[in-house]
């Protein structure tokens, strides 16, 4: 029996993780859950799953909890402090991490601490902590397997090939919603239509993400880390069919691919069972409806999301860290309607190019980092 941990249990990877614990109930239990505010949904998750504790971050939402399941004698912790507990959690073997942004860093750290195996779908965490995650992994012994569907197939184009004959990744992106517009159209698209992506069903922040390139620079920068490659050994190609979820090409130009319809719980699963393929129901790919696949350049000069996200990572150190930050706080600007779909790259740009770099930085200087930019965008917004 494996025992899981999810930090993020109520949101779009954390609610399909569930379901592979519920249809693989013999094999996989959960032993400890997070969530920010979603009591309704947390309730109904400790009722089913009976966990052995859970964390809400705010200490109002875990009140409330509190009272709601009286009757069921689960701990429930709040705050950071509460979710390093978990993530060290004693009967707990593996910690899915399906948090949004670098909220993920300290739990994540504290696990790998703790020799727990890490099924990563928290990008954000090895984005800005990748120097100091990687290594850390490495000393503990400790896998860190991708949940990102992009890296879990590279991953899985790795099976049984040796790193060392990896010529380059290459990165597939659908192209978002607004594949194939030009800036002038792009000046007045709403949060509704951001949120329309065409082959993924997924969280706010990250379908927002796809819209501006922005997941596909942070996914440069994960896969960096994760595969121990260099930047110029990951080329991005746009392929809207989201059919092929990335491809690993070798010393011989042969190219190995991972294909399939489009759903997560496919790389979740893999990665909850690794090395073992298990059957999951659902769609399958049928080449004689799907016809053709067919495979694009970025457009870097009106998304500039993946251009100044390669910049952040060639820049190193503290950058990535700015990038991000500045474009979790964009975002949720965007999702307030506080600012325009193209003022998101605007914001990270201009916070970039303020940035004095720190080399390798600490957690504490991360962090100090991130902060310093959420102020910095504050004050851009309010100019
Ligand atoms: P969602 O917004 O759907 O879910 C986020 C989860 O994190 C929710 O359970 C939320 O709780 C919880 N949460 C947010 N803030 C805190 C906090 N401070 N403390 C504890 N819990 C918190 O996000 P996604 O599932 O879409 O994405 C999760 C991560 O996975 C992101 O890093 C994303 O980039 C990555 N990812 C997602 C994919 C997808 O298909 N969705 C694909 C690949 C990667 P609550 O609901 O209560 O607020």
């Amino acid at each position: 029996m494996k025992k899981i941990g999810i930090l993020g249990s109520t949101g779009s990877i954390g609610t399909q993780t569930l379901e592979i614990v519920r249809a693989y109930s013999e094999d996989l239990q959960v032993t400890v859950l997070a969530a920010g505010t979603n009591v309704t949904l947390m309730e109904a998750q400790m009722r089913e799953f009976k966990p052995e504790a859970v964390v809400m971050w705010s200490e109002e939402a875990a009140s409330d909890l509190r009272i709601r399941t009286a009757d069921l004698e689960i701990p429930v912790l709040s705050g950071m402090e509460g979710l390093l507990e978990i993530s060290v959690w004693e009967n707990m073997d593996v910690l899915v991490t399906a948090l949004v942004g670098m909220i993920g860093i300290r739990p994540t750290i504290a696990a790998i601490q703790a020799g727990k195996d890490i099924a990563l779908a928290n990008k954000e965490t090895l984005v800005t902590a990748g120097h100091i995650i990687m290594p850390l992994a490495k000393k503990h012994g400790v896998s860190i397997l991708p949940v990102d569907s992009e890296h879990s197939a590279i991953f899985q184009s790795m099976q049984g090939e040796k790193r060392s004959q990896v010529q380059k990744i290459l990165l597939t992106a659908s192209g978002g919603p607004f594949r194939g517009r030009k800036l002038e159209e792009l000046r007045t698209m709403q949060v509704e239509d951001a949120l329309k992506h065409p082959n993924w069903s997924m969280g706010r922040k990250i379908t927002i993400d796809s819209a501006t390139l922005v997941n596909k620079g942070l996914e440069v920068i994960e896969a960096k880390w994760l595969f121990d490659v260099s930047l110029d050994q990951i080329q991005v190609v746009v392929h809207p069919q989201s059919i092929i979820h990335s491809m690993v090409e070798y010393v011989d130009g042969g190219i190995m691919a991972q294909l399939g319809a489009p759903d997560m719980k496919l790389p979740i699963q893999y990665a909850l069972f690794y090395p073992d393929r298990r059957p999951l129901e659902g769609k399958r790919v049928d080449f004689y409806e799907l016809g053709q696949m067919t495979f694009e350049k970025p457009d870097n000069e009106t998304f500039k999301g993946l251009a100044l996200a390669y910049e952040a990572a060639r820049i190193g150190g503290s950058m990535p860290t700015v990038f991000n930050a500045a474009n979790e706080k964009a975002v949720a600007l965007f999702l307030d309607k506080k600012i325009s779909f193209l003022q998101i790259a605007d914001i990270i740009e201009t916070c970039m190019s303020k940035h004095e770099v720190l080399g390798a930085p600490s957690v504490e200087e991360i962090l100090a980092v991130e902060q310093q930019t959420y102020e910095s965008v504050e004050a851009l917004v309010r100019l």
